[in-house]
């Protein structure tokens, strides 16, 4: 199945990553590309981010292949109603989205009939818009395909092989599967580094200006995961709410059994955990998953 005009439904940090990358490692596809905000259409235009920029949704897909919706979770719906008229009969229909149960239970009944192969590549940073966009962000990192029970096979190997072309390591999972998996390894990990900071800020005895100051202490990491775009991160939590509130669930376990700890001076308890921890952090860097440079390779001069 060839795909080789391609339509980009927002045109964000994700979209304008997909543009340019698909501009660099396939350079024959033809990409088209729709935004609901106008500054971000003519900002898309200037950066040259898709060949040719849409006014009309239904104008971006009308002639694609493939057709990839961008945008946050809890608009795919409204972004998939209204491009549905004018999808050619064997397009594929796929997203970014970060979380995948709740996105292709939106694309399926927003598209009856469409072939639709919900996809998520896990690769980001915490900037958005257009002018956060870069081509090599999905190179050597993994996307995670979620065909529904029944999809068609030879859509997906397409679509696998699109993300290979684009550098990515692709795997196939379960939706519910993804959503489990995600919420522990990136939603809460966010949810906590969204109250760390609201909390930092939020304490009486301890001024604005020596949070920022002593920020180094391991807050300024957090701050960066912080820093992440509201309506992106609102809509996962929204959308991915049960997985969310599972884990959530373990972890607050889990964080009372280290205040009991701390409270009863049990220190092999601390000890052995953060030992664990390391382990983990180790295995990370095994798998080529994170720098091994001191802290995150920052400089200290
Ligand atoms: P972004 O930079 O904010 O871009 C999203 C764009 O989509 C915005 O310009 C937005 O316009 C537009 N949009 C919203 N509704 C639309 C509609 N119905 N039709 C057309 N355009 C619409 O967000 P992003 O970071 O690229 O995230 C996009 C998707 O990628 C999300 O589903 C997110 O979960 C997923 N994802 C993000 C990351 C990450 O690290 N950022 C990583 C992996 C996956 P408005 O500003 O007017 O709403």
């Amino acid at each position: 199945m060839s795909l080789n005009n391609i339509a980009i439904i927002g045109l964000g940090l994700l979209g304008g990553s997909l543009g340019l990358a698909i501009k660099e490692r396939l350079p024959d596809a033809n990409t088209t590309g729709f935004d609901r905000d106008l500054d971000v259409r003519k900002r898309a235009g200037e950066l040259g981010l898709v060949g040719t920029v849409a006014d009309t949704a239904s104008d971006a897909v009308s002639d694609a292949d493939l057709v990839i919706l961008c945008v946050p979770v809890g608009a795919m719906s409204a972004a998939a109603s209204e491009l549905a008229a004018a999808l050619k009969p064997n397009a594929i229909v796929s997203d970014v989205g970060s979380s995948k149960a709740s996105v292709s239970k939106a694309l399926t009944e927003a598209l009856p009939g469409a072939t639709v192969i919900p996809a998520h590549p896990v690769a980001g940073t915490e900037r958005s818009g257009p002018d956060a966009g870069f081509a090599t962000l999905f190179e050597g990192r993994w996307c995670i395909l979620t065909p529904p029970e029944g999809a068609d096979e030879a859509a997906a190997s397409s679509l696998r092989a699109f993300w290979e072309a684009l550098g990515s390591t692709v795997e196939i999972m379960d939706a519910a599967h993804h959503d489990l998996v995600l919420a522990v390894t990136s939603h809460i990990p966010h949810l906590i580094a969204y109250t760390i900071v609201g909390t930092a800020s939020d304490l009486e005895d301890v001024t604005q200006g020596e949070v920022i100051k002593y920020s180094a202490g391991g807050f300024r990491d957090f701050t960066r995961i912080a820093a992440s775009d509201p309506t992106m991160w609102r809509d996962v939590f929204l959308s991915n709410r049960e997985a969310v509130l599972e884990v959530l669930g373990r972890f607050s376990e889990d964080l009372t059994a280290l205040q009991r700890a701390i409270r009863s001076g049990d220190g092999d308890t601390l000890f052995d955990l953060f030992t664990r921890t390391r382990d983990i952090r180790r295995s990370i860097i095994d798998m080529g998953q994170d720098d091994a440079a001191p802290d995150f390779g920052r400089k200290h001069d």
